[in-house]
């Protein structure tokens, strides 16, 4: 008898492996077992299926299997065709996608001691009594995304922030709970599933159970467990690697904040979207999805628009309160008259005052971490970069470090310059802490917090952040994205924007779609209950269109120019981009590689190849880095597509000279 088997490495397709005679009764598909690979090394993979069909190569060498691990599959069968799914479609390898989908301990050869047995979960509460009535508005929405979903099964709901969204999907979880159905609930930051968590555990009690990387490995191990078992939870919330765990009946899938490019997968692969995925599961399960956003992506809209998803759309807020009014500073003409204190314009500085004494909250955003992007000799214009990377280093004044965020290198602050000596070393731009740092100086008594990479490592740090903030201890909440999305705090009445710039400046056809996205969401964290919130958006190039576009709250707007320029430079969602990647420690050869894969994709692709370039960090850990570009438009059959890149890549790593290089695709870039 044969086995196939996954293996978690970057090679293509399966590994078959013979039993021997003492296993044939113990290995089952979906076990793991130890088997030997390369030339040393044993490693744990799992078995996929067994036949008896020895492979058609017989020059090749059936190695034996060397022991079990399991006594019961660890998988169930639907999430091998998945994970195959997710392979073909990114381009990867089913052994890729294994590794991200099972947690850390189910892939070691340790056996999962006995079977836990479940407690029925005992505070299971009756619902019609404990949920909240929907407002008309709401009501209507909800009625029509069951509309909907009599001929999508996808349904797109566009609800202005605050409009409820959430309490929708509570009522829509209800329902699906009710008809035995399990239901996956995705969203694309971790520090919002603590706050969501809350809200769905007062609902739904023990069965709901919460997925993601800042669990322990045990922790994550026990809920794919545990949604093996006879008792699963009927509710799973997560982040992206949530898509990934067993289900037994799935009815309904949400993708909270479905714009959010977080749900995209950038390294290692697989380079998936956990949104795609998501429906890829639903259409498995023949369940319902429900895509929901204040500022959806234009693919979505598009689809949407085209019929292919079901559209709702829910313009009020609950309650009936305003959408926030959002005044624009022009901070170069606030300089240019000397009004600044610093980052923060006198109109600012105003409306938090008086807020702050009204004991309301306050909101400031910046999308950069850190004290400063860039230091600078301001004689002979020294910057410290990586040695590694091609960026500067970031300043960071907490840990007293220069850092890279591309490798993590970190070294000490230089003093003077190392090459005139000088000791005059100015900042270049800002971040969060130095945000923290001057807003202090401005309001001494108060009590601030940020919220950023630096501070949220731990799921400690994170809630405590939330809980504070949600509490009324902290006064003002400085944050990088991770305070645009989702949060639900009703004292915050001011919303700050510090540098609208930094956003509309990235060179990326999606710059001005995802600006808008960040400052329609963040506005939308002020005023949530009573009074109608403020924002005040600085922005030194204040009379850009996507500012009006988000002062007026104009999604069409947006999406109506953004298409128009989409269509002209056929970018997504006209056609669809696979990003080709390369990397090499050498330059000449990297210069080399990208030519001739550029040459050879050409003479497929003809024109629907860009490139190639060198992305805007072109050296990441001393790997050069260049990009070739394709662009297929809809009627190309994506399968003969992906086999052509499949088999240029295997031509050029079969030559001597590219046998050490990276080649790998990013499908659907973000
Ligand atoms: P969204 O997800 O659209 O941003 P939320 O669902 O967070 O909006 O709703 C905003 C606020 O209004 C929340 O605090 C929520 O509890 C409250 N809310 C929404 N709908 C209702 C309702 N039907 N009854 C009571 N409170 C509601
Ligand atoms: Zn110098
Ligand atoms: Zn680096």
């Amino acid at each position: 008898m044969y086995a196939d088997i996954v293996l978690p490495v970057p090679l293509p397709g399966l590994f078959t492996y013979s039993v021997p005679a003492h296993l044939i009764e113990q290995v089952k598909a979906g076990y793991r077992v130890i088997v030997p690979f390369g030339t040393k090394k044993l490693t744990t993979g799992l078995v996929a299926r067994l036949h008896n069909t020895p492979p058609a190569d017989t020059s090749i060498i059936i190695k034996d299997i060397e022991a079990t691990v399991d006594t019961r599959p660890i998988i169930l069968p639907y999430q091998l065709s998945s994970w195959q799914w997710i392979a073909d479609y990114y381009l990867c390898s089913i052994g890729e996608v294994y590794k991200a989908a099972l947690p850390a301990l189910l892939k070691t050869d340790k056996s999962v001691k006995g079977r836990k047995t479940y407690k029925e979960s005992s505070d299971f509460i009756d619902f019609t009594n404990n949920l909240p009535a929907l407002s008309p508005a709401q009501q209507m929405a909800y009625d029509t995304i069951h509309e909907q979903w009599k001929q999508h099964s996808t349904c797109l709901l566009h609800g202005v922030t605050s409009s409820g969204k959430t309490e929708i999907y509570i009522h829509l979880i209800t329902e699906a709970l009710s008809q035995g159905k399990q239901v996956l609930y995705l969203l694309p930051e971790i520090v919002l599933t603590s706050q969501l968590t809350d809200r769905l555990r007062a609902v739904f009690g023990e069965r709901l159970g919460v997925y993601h990387s800042k669990y322990s490995d045990r922790q994550r191990a026990d809920v794919w467990q545990r949604q093996l078992s006879e008792k699963p939870y009927d509710i799973i919330v997560g982040v992206r690697s949530s898509v990934f765990i067993p289900f037994q009946r799935l009815g309904l899938v949400i993708v909270d904040e479905e714009h959010e490019t977080n749900f995209k997968q950038q390294d290692p692969a697989p380079r998936y979207n956990a949104r795609s995925v998501a429906l890829m599961l639903a259409s498995h399960f023949n369940a319902k999805s429900l895509l929901g956003s204040a500022t959806p992506s234009l693919e979505s809209y598009f689809n949407a628009r085209r019929g292919k998803y079901g559209l709702v759309t829910l313009k009020e807020r609950f309650g009936q309160v305003s959408l926030p009014h959002i005044e624009v500073v022009d901070t170069k003409e606030a300089q240019r008259k000397r009004q600044m204190s610093g980052l923060f314009s006198p109109r600012l500085l105003e409306v938090m005052r008086e807020a702050l004494n009204k004991g309301e909250q306050v909101i400031l955003f910046q999308n950069r971490r850190g004290f400063a992007p860039q230091i600078e000799c301001n004689i002979c214009g020294w910057t410290p970069r990586c040695p590694h990377c091609d960026v500067s280093l970031t300043l960071h004044k907490r840990s007293q470090r220069m850092t890279c965020h591309y490798c993590g290198f970190t070294t000490e602050i230089p003093e003077r310059c190392p090459a005139c000596e000088n000791d005059q070393l100015r900042q270049r731009g800002f971040g969060t802490e130095r945000v923290e740092d001057d807003i202090c100086r401005e309001f001494p008594t108060a009590h601030i917090a940020r919220m950023d990479m630096d501070t949220t490592r731990t799921r400690t740090a994170y809630e405590a952040i939330i809980s504070e903030f949600a509490a009324g201890h902290t006064d003002i909440l400085v944050g990088t994205q991770m305070v645009t999305k989702g949060l639900d705090f009703g004292k915050v009445s001011i919303v700050g924007i510090l540098n609208a710039d930094t956003m509309l400046n990235q060179p990326d056809y999606r710059a001005y779609e995802h600006a808008f996205q960040m400052m329609s969401q963040v506005a939308g964290r002020a005023g949530r209950r009573e009074n109608q919130g403020t924002v005040i958006l600085q922005a030194r190039n204040a009379d850009s269109p996507i500012i009006s576009q988000v002062i007026n709250n104009d999604y069409e707007a947006m999406y109506k120019t953004q298409m128009q320029e989409r269509r002209q430079f056929a970018y997504p969602p006209f056609v669809r981009i696979i990003t080709v990647y390369v990397k090499h420690r050498n330059p000449k050869t990297i210069e080399d590689l990208a030519r001739e894969l550029t040459i050879r994709l050409r003479s497929i692709f003809g024109t629907r190849v860009l490139g190639p370039d060198e992305p805007p960090v072109g050296r990441i850990q001393s790997l050069y880095i260049r990009r070739v570009l394709l662009k297929l438009e809809p009627s190309i059959p994506l399968q003969q597509a992906r086999t052509s890149l499949l088999a240029t890549r295997a031509e050029l790593i079969s030559q001597h000279s590219y046998s050490t290089a990276h080649i790998y695709f990013d499908v659907d870039p973000v």
